[in-house]
């Protein structure tokens, strides 16, 4: 999609390190981190937000969140921990149209 920053790292228009790849997915470190590990975990094609996903994204949704576990453990953070977050619209300060999964550790995370 055309003015998509995340579609433009996918497509290599952007220079970005990887920390997975694969035919589906692809997993790089965040611009601005919000904990020691912020990954993100993005489709390589356009989807949009969770409030525009149906049934039809089931598998895709599945796979990002189990491509999530495998990059915890390629990272070394599985076994003390990790949080999972999509933001989705406004009050969640979502910036990005593009469906990611961020992935945050490295340290004891707060809950508030
Ligand atoms: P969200 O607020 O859920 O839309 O998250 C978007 C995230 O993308 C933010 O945490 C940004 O710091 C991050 N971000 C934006 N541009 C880039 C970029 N070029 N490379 C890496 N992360 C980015
Ligand atoms: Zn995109």
């Amino acid at each position: 999609m055309k003015d998509c920053i995340f579609c433009k790292i996918a497509n290599k228009e952007i220079p970005k390190e990887f920390i997975s790849e694969d035919e589906k997915f692809l997993a790089f470190n965040d611009i601005n981190p919000k904990a020691p590990i912020h990954v993100l975990i993005i489709p390589k094609n356009h989807v949009g937000p969770v409030n525009t996903l149906s049934e039809d994204n089931n598998k895709l949704i599945s796979d990002l969140i189990l491509k999530a576990k495998e990059v915890a453990k390629q990272i070394g953070i599985s076994e003390n921990g990790y949080r999972l977050i999509f933001n989705v619209g406004r009050d969640a300060g979502m910036q990005v149209n593009h469906l990611h999964l961020h992935l945050l550790g490295g340290k004891s995370l707060t809950w508030q």
